[in-house]
């Protein structure tokens, strides 16, 4: 028994790992002569007090697994932090390179019961005549379900990828176009990048959060131009998320064409030294989007956050009738041929998007798995120094099949026996 324990430990709170059949050995190799010495280490799956070798899922939604999520989060947190801070590779002076937070909407699809702000904050009725309570379930769902454009809604989750991607060509269009440059001459002088991450609202729809930045021709490494301002940036943002616009599918003799809604903000992040109270820091921003890079469909869904299979299990879902809707959207629009390529079934749960949850462009900042091959680097330097052996002269042969996932039920019950997962300190989980 604690030899089981110490191997589920080792999942750092993984609650669903992926099992695995095989075996791993080490061997001594003599650098100058490339000859293969003793064995240093053997290692059977059979041998294993779980019977397998247990590897943690990696899944970066919290309702899957929230260990594995958490440190999912704290990447997402430093990999954003660098695109705006510098440090993992990226250069300091980046900090003062202009840049902004941005939010963009999904257009309405008919009237929600809402929260209406008026003067000095103040919460006004809903059209429906309700103040409603700020965690009120009703918020977001629609004023009247029969009319509410559920097909135009569901659609427009499945375009907001192109959409978003058709908005940053626009963008840097703009950028040039407000520098006097060709696009062709603009990459010469400098580039734009961003990180952003999909969040749905209470009534489904996905939006975007993203950081933008310019910097000079070289990405992160190269100052920006001197005519590059936050203001220009900002202003080039609003043109090019006005004109941003892709057509949809024709159905039943209506063209579907799809933009960002009109509610767009856009803030300029100031470095954490110059947090006047009112503008966003650095900090928040990051935990904001790396908060938000751990989420699915939940928002508008609960609970459900795997594919259906079958439209039956829907009903047995306890989820809003508004969530509900919108899946048989999904599924029912998924049958068409012409539809085909939205893959609106196996994204059902996700309400008809299909995109990636965070994405980056190439030069924002370092990625993820550049994250995930440090800390593998490090756990081989820190087993090898417990070890007293060099790690560049040992050769690994190893051989692993999938066994299954997840841990037996007594192995469930041990591991929750556990020191608690890495908790939230560190990094702020809010905004
Ligand atoms: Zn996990
Ligand atoms: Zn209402």
């Amino acid at each position: 028994m604690p030899a089981l324990l110490r191997q589920l430990a080792g999942l750092g709170g993984c609650t669903h790992p992926i099992r695995l059949d095989g075996h791993r050995t080490e061997c001594d190799v003599n650098t100058r002569t490339g000859e293969i010495g003793n064995v240093l280490h053997h290692l059977d799956s059979t041998s294993l007090p779980a019977g397998h070798l247990l590897v943690r899922c990696n899944n970066r939604r919290t309702t899957r697994c929230a260990a594995c999520a958490e440190v999912y989060r704290r990447d997402t947190f430093h990999l954003i932090t660098s695109g705006l801070r510098g440090g993992k590779g990226v250069p300091e002076r980046v900090a003062a390179h202009p840049r902004v937070f941005a939010t963009f909407t999904a257009p309405s699809f008919g009237p929600v019961h809402n929260r209406p702000t008026g003067p000095a904050r103040s919460v006004r009725r809903c059209r429906c005549g309700t103040l409603h309570d700020q965690d009120d379930p009703a918020l977001g769902t629609p004023l009247d379900p029969d009319t509410y454009d559920y097909e135009a809604a569901v659609l427009w989750n499945a375009h907001a990828g192109p959409l978003w991607r058709r908005f940053s060509t626009y963008l840097r269009r703009e950028v040039a176009k407000r520098a006097g440059l060709t696009q062709r001459a603009f990459r010469e002088y400098a580039r734009v990048s961003f990180a952003k991450v999909a969040e749905y609202q209470k009534r489904g729809a996905v939006h975007f959060h993203a950081v933008i930045r310019i910097d000079g021709p070289e990405g992160g490494d190269t100052p920006p131009p001197a005519w590059a301002t936050a203001e220009l940036l900002t202003d080039a943002i609003q043109a090019a998320t006005a004109a941003a616009r892709v057509d949809g599918p024709v159905i039943d003799g209506r063209a579907h064409a799809f933009a960002f809604g009109r509610q767009l903000d856009v803030r300029t992040i100031r470095s954490a030294d110059f947090d006047g109270g009112q503008e966003l820091t650095e900090r928040a921003v990051a935990a904001y989007i790396a908060k938000y890079a751990t989420k699915g469909a939940e928002t508008a869904t609960g609970a459900l956050d795997r594919p259906l299979k079958f439209l039956a299990e829907l009903a047995q879902l306890d989820i809003s009738d508004h969530a509900r809707r919108l899946i048989r959207t999904a599924w029912t629009l998924g049958a068409r041929k012409d539809l085909e390529h939205l893959r609106l079934r196996a994204w059902a749960h996700m309400l008809g998007f299909r995109g990636h949850f965070s994405t980056k462009s190439r030069r924002y900042s370092t990625t993820l798995g550049a994250l995930r091959d440090a800390r593998a680097a490090w756990r081989r330097a820190q087993a090898a120094a417990a070890a007293e052996t060099e790690p560049d002269t040992t050769l690994v042969l190893a051989h692993w099949v999938y066994a299954g996932t997840g841990l037996t039920d007594a192995e469930a019950w041990l591991a929750e026996t556990l020191e608690p997962a890495p908790g939230t300190e560190g990094e702020p989980t809010r905004a």
